[in-house]
């Protein structure tokens, strides 16, 4: 869209950059010289800097040398955990998590988990990360920290049964009192931990919830082939299989991991009645020796989208999704043992019939990377077209549609 010759100034101009600009094709592609005009909280242009240069604003940034580019969305992270960073390393999952973290992490106070998430939106801001779905406890106290710090979040109360049916309330109150909160950018999600720390009865009784109150799901999902047999081998069901009996996957839903999703699942998650969304964080499964990684291939096959994250800083030392998106797109190269698939020029179809070199698209990425901290992010909404000639839809990020794993799709819908 041409800018607006309205009579109030844009609230900000960007000029001289690079921008990343995407077709309704899903293909991406970069413009030089560009403009990016924002007016009332949204990109209302992206332009040519010629177009914009007597167009009145009540800020500039000539952005000469950098790129433009939506910000990035950690679709699964637990951003109180930065505080933990470091406290176990190289241990078993089971070891890490019982002997190391959960320890300290159950004597934390609201305090330190403000400062915990005040430390990981500082840290994911300074790398590009504009969005994030958040699943912890005292989440009081993340949403006072998005709220204050201008990010977007999908913010949900974790509860296990084993603390009584007033975890599950807890997880509703909070998810109703924060949702579009902070002027729409705080959404919020009911928050079981696991099938395996939920009880059927919980995970249905939070599935009528969510149905009820319009609410999505956020929660951790055969994360691991340990977790699935585990379940086989105790109930006779996978993970997935629970999930699909208690009625959650007739929500929209968003599983963390699923690198236990086995091929008996994949019908279930093509039938789900809910949008079905999966977010990886390959990361933590290469330091925890994890024998497999997310079936993204045949995820995608079945319309499943697969968002990038990075879970918790305390089980893989990393906030980055920019590092999530290369190890991603390796460790599916090597799972699947295809070179072609998953590239960043356009993953999870077929490359496009002009598509550059793949090592020049790396080449933007880096520098991209080095641009996102210093140049204010700009946004559109994920799946939709954003072109110089589109006006940017409302902002929107919920995590029942997080991105796909591209990159162009994994980027804030802010
Ligand atoms: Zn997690």
């Amino acid at each position: 869209m041409t800018p607006s010759a309205a009579d109030s100034p844009a609230d900000l101009i960007i000029s001289a950059c690079t921008v990343l600009v995407h077709d309704d094709q899903e293909r991406i592609g970069f413009e030089e010289d560009a403009a990016i005009v924002v007016r009332n909280g949204l990109v209302e242009a992206v332009t040519t800097s010629a177009a914009v240069a007597d167009l009145p604003a009540a800020e500039r940034i000539d952005a000469r040398g950098q790129v433009a580019l939506p910000g990035l969305v950690n679709c699964h992270t637990h951003a109180p955990m930065v505080a933990l960073r470091g406290l176990a390393e190289d241990l078993p999952t089971e070891e890490w998590f019982n002997g190391v973290v959960w320890p300290v992490e159950s004597n934390l106070t609201a305090k330190d988990v403000e400062l915990g998430a005040r430390l990981a939106c500082a840290e994911m801001i300074r790398g590009g990360v504009t969005c994030f779905a958040d699943h912890y406890f005292a989440m009081d106290a993340v949403a006072r920290v998005v709220a204050e710090c201008g990010m977007r979040a999908l913010l949900g109360e974790a509860f296990f049964s084993s603390q009584g049916p007033e975890d599950r309330e807890r997880s509703l109150e909070f998810a109703l009192r924060h949702r579009d909160s902070a002027d729409g950018r705080i959404t919020t999600a009911l928050a079981p931990h696991a099938p395996y720390t939920v009880v059927d009865d919980d995970l249905a009784a939070t599935a009528e919830l969510a149905r009820t109150h319009g609410l999505p799901v956020h929660l951790h999902a055969a994360e691991n082939r340990d977790q699935t047999e585990t379940s086989l081998t105790r109930h006779g069901v996978t993970p997935v299989e629970v999930l699909a009996r208690t009625g959650i996957l007739d929500t929209d839903v968003l599983l963390a991991h699923g690198t236990g999703i086995v091929d008996r699942d994949l019908p279930l998650l093509e039938r789900a009645d809910g949008r079905t969304a999966v977010a990886t964080a390959p990361r933590g499964y290469l330091k925890f020796a994890w024998p497999d990684t997310t079936p993204v291939r045949a995820l995608r096959a079945i319309g499943v989208d697969v968002g990038l994250a990075t879970d918790g800083a305390a089980s893989n030392n990393s906030l980055d999704v920019w590092e999530s998106m290369a190890l991603t797109s390796l460790v599916q190269k090597s799972a699947e043992g295809d070179p072609r698939w998953l590239t960043p020029a356009r993953p999870c179809t077929t490359p496009p019939s002009r598509a550059p070199a793949p090592w020049d698209w790396g080449t933007r990425w880096a520098a991209s990377r080095r641009a996102a901290g210093r140049t204010s992010s700009w946004s559109t909404s994920p799946g939709r077209t954003h072109s110089p000639s589109t006006t940017s839809p409302p902002p929107s990020c919920t995590a029942p549609a997080p991105p796909t794993c591209a990159p162009r799709s994994s980027t804030d819908g802010s």
